[in-house]
């Protein structure tokens, strides 16, 4: 089946006692027992499974192509349970530019419960390798990177860790799997934002695992995840799966758009680079080119000037709203570094646009208007 019909299809049903098309949420905590002491519908208490997560799971596990998924309150509920299946002494890669929340979960808070981690820039395979150790039991890929949008070759960095005996974790938040295919290109393990592209619509909060095999160390995300407790809510799930449906077709759209952008912010004289790897001139070009069936709806650019020019032109353009996030149907514009703070990567002229569902011209017209004043 193919990934349009699969969205549509995938973890639905007609709602066997009313027919209904649309799913119905069960709000339940609990699920009645027969006198034989089983569970007829297979549900107990919901901490442990809902009807509506399980059609979640069901419909990523599909669309990513793996074994297993798991659900969760949020990306970072998702991210955590990776790092608590692994145990005191082990240590793990993350990559140099990752999603902040991933390198202050990793550095700041399981540091002191014995993880031990080093940074790495993941475009560098050559440097994935040297940090490799015999203790390395999982290695981190975001591809493309937040907020630099770096790529990493997924087929190659799996190659390292396998022969070193390590997992794969790959984010696929930005790319999503109309885009990219981890557990295909060799991952063990791929984790969403849901609260992103999947969900879509800026309004819901929600995380996923989904594993290649459904073998002992996911058996302990699972555990993680019913006893850590930070599951998807019922309705949150369905609001997810809602947004599944129409994916492919707004990742289309979101592509489109990312592209006439990032093509219109190359030839300004006021940018002084832009980070988009649907450019020739992008250094993760060729390997995006081989990964990824579209170039996404994320980038970055940065403006000549620096934090003040970049911050200006935030408050001058009309359809691009400033806010953080990313993967809803209307145009994001975040200054980074003043959102990370003083540990930050980005550069100060740096602004990361999520590119929404408007018009492609629309949004060049108004960054045309917004840039004028600084040229
Ligand atoms: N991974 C990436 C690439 C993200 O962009 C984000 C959030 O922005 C997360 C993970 C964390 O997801 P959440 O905010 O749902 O916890």
């Amino acid at each position: 089946m193919r990934f349009e019909t699969l969205a549509v299809h995938a973890g639905y049903r007609i709602d066997p006692t009313t027919g209904a098309v649309a799913p119905p949420i069960y709000l339940s905590t609990t699920f009645e027992r027969a006198p034989d002491g089983s569970y007829p519908g297979g549900f107990v208490y919901v901490r442990d499974a809902n009807p509506n997560r399980s059609a979640l799971e069901e419909c990523l596990r599909q669309l990513e192509g793996g074994a297993a998924a798991a659900a969760f309150a949020s990306g970072m509920a998702a991210t955590h349970a990776v790092f608590q299946a692994l145990g005191p002494g082990d240590h793990v890669l993350i990559p140099q530019d990752a999603y902040y929340g991933l390198i202050k979960l990793v550095e700041d808070l399981l540091a002191r419960w014995g993880l031990v981690s080093t940074a790495v820039d993941m475009t560098d395979l050559a440097a994935v390798e040297r940090a490799l150790r015999p203790q390395t039991r999982l290695v981190w890929i975001e591809t493309p990177s937040n907020p630099l949008i770096r790529i990493t070759d997924i087929a190659a960095v799996a190659r390292l860790a396998h022969g070193a005996g390590a997992r794969v974790v790959c984010d696929n938040t930005w790319a999503t799997p109309m885009l990219t295919r981890p557990l295909e290109l060799g991952a063990d393990l791929v984790m969403h934002a849901t609260t992103k592209y999947l969900g879509g619509h800026s309004d819901v909060m929600g995380g996923a695992l989904i594993a290649r095999g459904d073998d002992e160390f996911f058996q302990r995300v699972r555990f993680v995840q019913a006893k850590g407790g930070a599951i998807a809510a019922p309705f949150d799930a369905w609001l997810v799966l809602r947004g599944v449906r129409s994916l492919p077709w707004r990742m289309r759209a979101h592509c489109d758009a990312a592209m006439t952008l990032a093509r219109f912010l190359a030839g300004h004289p006021a940018v002084a680079r832009v980070h988009y790897p649907g450019l020739e001139t992008h250094p993760g070009h060729a390997v995006a080119a081989k990964q990824m069936a579209r170039f996404g709806g994320m980038l970055s650019f940065e403006v000549r000037g620096g934090r003040a020019e970049a911050m200006g032109l935030t408050t001058r353009l009309r359809l691009f709203t400033r806010a953080t996030s990313l993967g809803g149907p209307e145009t994001l514009i975040e200054h980074r570094a003043s959102v990370e703070g003083p540990s930050t990567r980005a550069p100060e002229g740096l602004l990361r646009v999520s590119v929404g569902l408007e018009h492609p011209d629309d949004l060049v017209d108004d960054m045309s208007r917004a840039l004028g004043a600084i040229s």
